[in-house]
């Protein structure tokens, strides 16, 4: 039984029945019979049924434009970053949140919370229920009913703020908005004559320089009677309030009152700016029909033909999740130029900047997806990353929004050669090695940046495990890195980096154990640490060897001969699949949400709830039993995934897990990001037609007969296409999974 069982699905349809309002901005006519409003397909609420203990997603419902600076989502409860359930029954406010995962926690976070009678500051005990019915759900808008306030609430987003309209009751008195950063030193300022708030949080969960602010600016269309301020939640005196989590409110006569508020990291001034290019003059239906049209043009890169209607919504709640994160971080200054605060160096610089991503999790689908799909958007990124190591003098590995550190390996390399492998162009590509080559080459010079254990990665060709912890999950991640990086001193001509990295790459094997058949921790002598096939930790990261063991994308037919050859490799994978999905907590020494959402999806041990086997299943297809690939990643997709609260298996990942169904969903899968590779799977749905921005169509359908693919009538027998000749367009013929 999988956690996405069924009487989820029936518990939670797409919230209020949701009708997309708008009329549709294309026919569908390219690919047969499509519902004319994708939008409509998308349940923001997937995934967001989670708990400290048990993540079903582990994601917000997020309200905002693709990639957009400012994320907007309901607070059901205080607290950590777990502060929405979509079983609770109140809303505390709608929150501007930075919150990548609630592992990270948010930053520059603001809660807005419409109110009357009287005031009541405390969030707990300020929530109003509401209504799934009353309420719209959806990417580009939200619309909820406060019952306990009688006030209907409707807001959109721009890329670096919102509009609100709030409708209180006519004719009552106190009238409210509550303001409310919710961590950290703030301040906020009430300028009754413009009908303005200005103010800034620095709250923040690290990973930022002591300049850091979350800057904002509010403005409303109707007088403000009323007003005060506060600070950690006690009422003060005056107009401007400073401290702990100070905040404001505001008050109007009754009606509808239009909120107009922007953000920046730069600031006030640089808020107001953006409030005036984004929101100054523009009606909700305005903004909204704008908001549905970014949304719209991402969902249609990808248009597929299905009499299921649960698999299109979940395929499009996964779509949607794909062009959330990374957050763009950069604004336009006063005259027009692409700006951003560092949050390397604290200083503000030209160009673009994305953060709220871990490459650990997001290098194997998500950035290849958005290769794939998004050109010029991912040149743009591209150029972000490099902006950290331009200002911080290190790649990021998790940055939120300044390098955080936390998981292993340096993934960068991956997420800039699988870009420069898909052709992608408009960042510097000798910057770009530049800053590979310091992760794969140089000691870091502090913690969270480069690769930690380089020393001795680089003269015994591991990490020791009786010198770090995670070390067989370090060693196989930086032999992989490595790959990735030769690939690109190949491309640029650095010969000799390329041939001493193709050969470090090779250093997977040095953590080979003929005898127990896994990867293996290895210490200092050459001696094996201490093995247990169902323990994680120790050598391994989030997972024991069974989940560790595949971490070979670069050299899969390496990994075959040394697990004895392809029969044995093939009895090796089935003993994955039908292993029970017992673990010993190990290192973790209890029991950690990802082992218990192994248990529970009683997929042997196969944990799909975590990224370390994401490739696996494609190792059958790559070791020529493309069949059992397609059993089980059918399985995979219609068991673990579903459109609801409780639709993944585990965390989501900022964009990872959904690309996973994406492109299982498609017969296409990057197992190794930077070889310029898909390899070939099944095709779950009748047709798909992939729109990259930028390059021509290419449609995906079933093989009239046998199961050898095609692209454009030429026979693939490896499995395996070129992304670039892919990028041609044309038709690629796959089997139905
Ligand atoms: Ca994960």
């Amino acid at each position: 039984m999988s956690s996405a069982d069924n009487h989820v699905i029936r518990e939670f349809r797409s919230p209020g029945g949701r009708q997309d309002l708008l009329p549709s901005d294309r026919d569908g006519k390219e690919c047969g019979a499509l519902s004319p409003g994708l939008l409509s397909e998308v349940n923001i609420l997937s995934g967001t049924a989670s708990t400290f203990e048990l993540s079903h997603g582990n994601t917000l419902p997020i309200v905002a434009r693709p990639f957009g600076m400012a994320h907007w989502a309901m607070q059901t409860r205080d607290g950590t970053g777990f502060f929405f359930h979509a079983e609770d029954p109140k809303v505390q406010g709608i929150r501007l949140t930075h919150q990548p995962s609630p592992w990270m926690g948010d930053y520059g976070s603001l809660l807005l919370m419409p109110q009357t009678g009287p005031i009541v500051l405390a969030a707990d005990q300020r929530g109003s229920c509401i209504r799934r019915e009353d309420s719209v759900l959806g990417p580009d808008f939200m619309k909820l009913r406060l019952l306990r306030y009688q006030v209907t609430c409707e807001m959109t987003p721009t890329e670096r703020g919102a509009l609100f309209v709030l409708d209180f009751p006519r004719g009552a008195g106190r009238n409210r908005l509550i303001i409310e950063p919710q961590k950290g030193d703030s301040e906020a300022t009430v300028l009754v004559n413009e009908r303005r708030v200005v103010g800034l949080t620095r709250g923040n969960s690290g990973g930022v320089p002591a300049n850091f602010a979350c800057y904002f600016a509010i403005e409303f269309d109707r007088p403000v009677v009323r007003a005060g301020t506060f600070v950690a939640g006690k009422p003060t005196d005056g107009l401007h309030a400073s401290g702990d989590r100070a905040g404001a409110f505001v008050e109007f006569e009754g009606g509808s009152v239009e909120v107009r508020i922007a953000t920046s990291f730069i600031s006030i001034a640089q808020a107001r700016l953006n409030l005036d290019r984004e929101l100054a003059g523009r009606s909700l239906p305005e903004l909204r029909q704008e908001a549905a049209a970014a949304w719209r043009e991402v969902l249609a890169r990808i248009e597929i033909e299905t009499g299921n209607a649960e698999w299109r919504r979940t395929f499009y709640g996964c779509l949607y999740r794909c062009f959330l994160f990374p957050r763009m971080f950069h604004e336009f200054d006063a005259g027009g130029n692409m700006v951003h605060y560092s949050p390397c160096d604290g200083n503000v610089h030209a160009g673009p900047l994305y953060t709220d991503t871990g490459f650990w999790d997001t290098y194997r689908t998500q950035f290849p997806l958005l290769n794939l799909l998004d050109r010029p958007r991912s040149a743009e990124m591209i150029e972000g990353f490099l902006n950290f190591y331009r200002e911080g003098g290190w790649l990021s590995q998790w940055s939120s929004p300044g390098p955080r550190g936390g998981m292993v390996g340096t993934h960068a390399e991956a997420v800039l050669a699988h870009a420069m492998a898909s052709g992608i162009t408009g960042f510097d590509r000798e910057t770009a090695y530049a800053a590979m080559r310091r992760d794969c080459m140089e000691i870091p010079d502090r913690a969270k940046v480069g690769r930690e254990g380089l020393r001795d990665y680089l003269e015994l060709g591991y990490v020791p495990a009786d010198s770090m912890r995670q070390s067989a999950s370090i060693t196989l991640d930086y032999a992989y890195d490595d790959y990735c990086a030769a690939t690109v001193a190949e491309a640029l001509g650095h010969k000799k980096d390329a041939e001493i990295l193709y050969r470090r790459s090779q250093n997977y094997r040095n953590l080979w154990d003929t005898e127990s058949g896994f990867m293996r921790g290895r210490n200092r002598d050459g001696s094996w640490a201490p093995f247990d096939p169902f323990e994680w930790g120790g050598p391994y990261v989030e997972g024991g060897p069974w989940q560790s063991t595949w971490a070979v994308p670069h050299d899969p037919q390496g990994l075959i001969a040394l697990a004895g050859g392809r029969e044995k490799f093939l009895a090796k994978l089935e003993a994955l699949l039908a292993t029970p999905p017992h673990f010993h907590a190990g290192t973790y020494t209890v029991e950690i949400h990802e082992m218990t959402e192994m248990a529970l999806a009683d997929f042997g041990q196969y944990a799909h709830s975590n990224q370390p086997v994401h490739g696996a299943l494609w190792l059958y297809t790559l070791a020529k039993a493309p069949e059992k690939n397609r059993h089980f990643v059918r399985r995979v997709l219609t068991e673990l995934y579903s459109s609801g609260p409780r639709g993944f298996c585990g965390d989501e990942d900022n964009g990872e897990m959904s690309a996973w169904y994406v492109f299982g969903a498609l017969g296409l899968f990057p197992f190794c990001p930077g070889n310029g590779r898909l390899v070939t799977g099944g095709l779950l749905f009748d047709r798909a037609l992939i729109r990259p921005a930028g390059s021509p169509e290419i449609l995906v359908r079933t093989l009239a007969e046998g199961t050898i693919p095609k692209f454009n009538g030429r026979p693939q027998p490896d499995f395996e296409i070129r992304i670039r000749d892919l990028l041609e367009g044309g038709t690629l013929e796959v089997p139905a999974l």
